[in-house]
């Protein structure tokens, strides 16, 4: 049984582009329901994949002095806030918190836990999205420490804290981004006891909405080329995973329960259909 109350779902990412490039779609979805899409950007990301900082600078003799390096990267900041913004509102969503961390050296740290657990407690989601805390290195890789981040700061607002005066918010469901490419874990058997990806959102329909959010993001250089090739090599093979042409994929947190075992119509398509409706499904390619 699902709720047909409205969901409310906090969606955390690293780094500016982070929650289009693995939720797009699903954001698209959830926003054009009526439910509520919060999404939570933990650093200004001025370092990672800008247009000027980390793309021009990077064969200039030298970058400029302190100071003027960090007005520079104020401006970027700014820059790309904007154009998050304009994302988000190409995908239906306008509740936008930027934590404004840097992401010189994104560290699991007690001050990064707190802002989500506030931030937790005051938009008081149902559904939290956020990367996996085990992705590549784990201890290295930023966008697990943000998951990480991300989940202690879920336990942390499940109680209160001096200071904030809304009251505790747990959590229902955790979903993580998918973890993708080749190797692209989608059973039991690919688990191999370990996760896999068992939740893929089937985004299709809004894969042009979601296009359009990434071109958005020029400075981070995720625009024309990047954002179409991204869109065929992941989502498509996260569709191909599940046979639909454009998916979304995650890992959900915790087991669920149900009244009746749950069989999604998807499935009961999909298996009503030969080897060859199947691959014309899921080999369909957006036209742009
Ligand atoms: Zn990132």
């Amino acid at each position: 049984m699902t709720t047909a109350k409205p969901l409310n779902l906090l969606i955390i990412g690293a780094h500016p582009a982070d929650i289009f490039d693995q939720s797009g779609g699903t954001m698209a979805h959830h926003a054009r329901r009526g439910d509520r899409v919060a999404c939570c950007v933990l650093t200004h990301g001025a370092r990672v994949h800008d247009a000027v900082i980390s793309d021009q600078m990077f064969h200039q003799a030298q970058v400029p002095e302190a100071q003027a390096l960090e007005r520079l990267m104020q401006e970027r900041a700014d820059v790309k806030a904007q154009e998050v913004r304009q994302a988000c509102a190409l995908l239906g969503c306008e509740e936008l918190y930027f934590l404004g961390l840097d992401d010189a050296v994104l560290l699991l740290s007690e001050g990064a836990v707190k802002q989500v657990a506030a931030l937790v407690r005051k938009v008081r989601p149902d559904v939290v999205l956020t990367h996996f805390p085990r992705e590549g290195s784990t201890n290295t890789n930023p966008h697990a420490i943000a998951g990480q981040i991300a989940l202690y700061g879920m336990q942390l607002a499940a109680s209160v804290d001096p200071g904030d005066t809304n009251p505790p918010h747990k959590v229902s469901q955790t979903f993580f981004f998918g973890t993708g490419g080749a190797p692209l874990p989608r059973d039991v058997w690919g688990a191999e006891g370990g996760y896999y990806n068992d939740v893929f959102i089937d985004i299709t329909d809004v894969v042009k909405d979601k296009l359009a959010a990434l071109d958005a993001l020029v400075s981070q250089g995720y625009g024309g080329a990047y954002a179409r090739k991204r869109i065929e090599t992941s989502d498509g093979a996260f569709g191909g995973a599940v046979r639909c042409a454009y998916a979304e994929g995650f890992i959900k947190m915790n087991a669920e329960c149900h009244y009746h075992l749950p069989v999604t119509e998807h499935a009961r398509n999909v298996a009503a259909m030969s080897d060859h409706e199947v691959m014309a499904r899921s080999s369909f390619r957006h036209d742009d």
